[in-house]
């Protein structure tokens, strides 16, 4: 199946334009976003809304169809972040410098599975907090 344009639609506005993972927003991707499927679809994961959300390429790029990170941390592999059903801020936050910090095991095995501190990304989070162009920490 395909995801419709205005379910594409709805996606985006309710991922407020930016990926659900690393929180670039659409405006400063270069490649178009991508709807993810939080659970992917080789593992079941179907083209309802309720299993949609936005991601940069880079992020949907990692995610591949992983639905468990490693944290590293603990050792133990958990489920990844949701970023429809979970609350950003509660397994995240953002350092003034763009690397994204795990508050939660879940939120750091995401991290590494989605190599979202990878350097450029980073930099560029950085640079787009410095011009204000990236909501803050
Ligand atoms: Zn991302």
């Amino acid at each position: 199946m395909t995801v419709s344009e205005a379910t594409r639609a709805r996606v985006r506005a309710a991922a407020g334009e930016r990926c659900g993972y690393c929180r670039v927003p659409a405006r400063h991707v270069y490649a178009q976003m991508q709807i993810d499927h939080i659970l992917p679809q080789s593992k079941g994961g179907r083209d309802d809304e309720s299993n949609l959300w936005l991601s940069c390429p880079r992020c949907n790029g990692f995610k591949r169809d992983q639905t468990q990170g490693l944290d590293p941390v603990t050792g133990r592999r958990l489920r990844l972040f949701n970023p429809r059903r979970q609350v950003w801020e509660r397994h995240f936050r953002m350092n003034d410098d763009g690397t994204i910090i795990g508050r939660t095991a879940r939120g750091r095995a995401t991290i590494e599975a989605l190599h979202m501190n990878y350097t450029p990304s980073v930099m560029i989070r950085r640079n787009l907090l410095r011009a204000g162009w990236q909501p803050s920490p």
